[in-house]
């Protein structure tokens, strides 16, 4: 005998993963509505996920009467918090050999550690090594998202599409372009470069939740033949993302304005190209000019900030009331940039991005810091109809907090006046053992407290 549908579509009892603890969501941008707006936060909450999404979040009350009978919740131990998984916006998964060598600022930096560093990535197995490392490690960091530059090597952004996979994770990636100043092992041409992110893009953009982002290296190591290509390249493939490096550092300014003499200054010579719009975005932006950001702003260009590379690398600091100025602000998210940044801990690279922005004269409230960290990512990447926030119809990507991670942290906790103080703690003090567990596509991805993973 035939059994009758369920009157709802809602998933089967079995196939839903609920989980009972207190959470944060977003209500809005910090930036626009303010922190206490944006931030909605409940002390006993239930997230429910079912076939890599969540169907319901909030209260726990209110979503218990929404789930099928007989459904399990798993209770979270004391002192956890839920949040969206962190958005890493600008990462080079190849430099993590060289993170923390000493002594050089940006163009020396990239001669002496991440050239030859690079170099070695043409080696499929090596490749595949890091990968994973990379991918583990930010599974450990929270960090469910990242837009991550490979090297010139085809076969660098095999490696880490196939390891992210696996892990279902939602990924962007592409293949540097750069076809001068740099040795030759590392060069392409502008042909070569096209012809193979054409070949990557139809392998991996699209594929599961992967995507592919056109990468010129920056404007000093792309020929103009080189950036015409990568131009023509996302007129072809719109839905693809462009990422690259702009005003980083004064020696590298100099030197691009030197390259390209007709541009009226860094932001123009990708503009010119073809190379600004939404899905492009660009590391750094630390001495931008108020027609730069206006341009940026027009055309939904984002930018990703790199607290801990830019006081790594001595490269400057980011100028907040420029790039969120009333009237044009323009997309903005947090990143680790490692190798030149110093950590893929997202709670570190917060607390760092709080120390840049007070010597900018802007004390930033938690909220915004962890907006930024989630929506604010994801809404630069152009994701946030999809990630970014714990909410009905999101791809259930999210981190589980442990709010007393150390002695240390637990009795500075005991004076937390509210969630926006408990927060304030965990970006300051707080770094990968705060992170107690990671989900993925509602699937348990890391899990602090066990010791193998599941
Ligand atoms: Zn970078």
């Amino acid at each position: 005998m035939k059994r009758a549908r369920p009157a709802s579509n809602a998933p089967a009892a079995d196939a839903v993963v609920a989980l009972r603890g207190a959470m944060i969501a977003w209500r809005g941008d910090p930036f626009v509505v303010g922190a206490k707006r944006a931030l909605a936060h409940d002390p006993d909450a239930i997230v429910a996920m079912a076939q890599g999404r969540i169907v319901a979040a909030g209260p726990a009350a209110a979503v218990r009467r929404t789930l099928p009978p007989r459904t399990p919740i798993e209770r979270l131990p004391r002192d956890s918090l839920m949040l969206p998984g962190f958005v890493d916006c600008h990462v080079h998964y190849p430099q993590l050999a060289v993170t923390g060598s000493h002594g050089s600022a940006l163009l020396d930096w990239l001669t002496r550690y991440t050239f030859p560093a690079e170099a070695a990535f043409g080696d499929a197995p090596l490749a595949g090594r890091v990968a994973r490392d990379y991918l583990d490690e930010n599974l450990r960091q929270g960090i469910t998202t990242a837009s991550v530059f490979c090297t010139v090597h085809a076969a660098s952004v095999d490696a880490l599409m196939r390891e992210a996979a696996k892990r279902s994770l939602r990924l962007i990636a592409g293949k540097v372009l750069m076809d001068r100043h740099a040795p030759r092992a590392l060069r392409d041409t502008a042909r070569r470069g096209y012809d193979e992110s054409k070949a990557l893009i139809a392998r991996w953009h699209g594929r599961g939740r992967l995507g592919y982002a056109i990468t010129p290296r920056f404007a000093a190591t792309s020929s103009p033949a080189q950036l015409e290509a990568a131009g023509a390249l996302w007129r072809e493939h719109r839905g693809c993302w462009v990422q690259s490096h702009v005003s980083e550092n004064y020696a590298e300014i100099a030197w691009v304005k030197k390259l390209y003499p007709r541009a009226r200054d860094y932001v123009d010579v990708y503009a010119r190209y073809g190379l600004l719009g939404r899905r492009a975005i660009y590391g750094h932006g630390i001495h931008l000019a108020e027609r730069e950001w206006r341009a940026l702003a027009a055309s939904g260009t984002a930018i990703a900030h790199c607290p801990t590379s830019n006081l790594f690398l001595g490269s400057g600091l980011f100028r907040w009331e420029r790039a969120k100025k009333p009237g044009r602000p323009v997309h903005v998210g947090m990143a680790t940039d490692v190798g030149g940044g110093t950590t893929l801990s997202f709670l570190r690279t917060l607390g760092e991005a709080y120390k840049v922005a007070q010597l900018g004269g802007w004390s930033m409230p938690p909220a915004h810091a962890f907006w930024l960290a989630t929506q604010g990512g994801a809404r630069a990447l152009d994701l946030d109809d999809r990630i970014g926030n714990l909410v009905p119809g999101a791809e259930a990507d999210l981190v589980v907090l442990d709010l007393k991670s150390t002695p240390f942290i637990a009795q500075r906790m005991a004076r937390a006046r509210d969630v926006h103080d408990a927060l304030f703690v965990q970006m300051t003090l707080g770094d990968d053992r705060a992170i107690r567990q990671t989900w993925i596509a509602g699937r348990l991805a890391h899990d602090r407290d066990r010791a193998t993973p599941p």
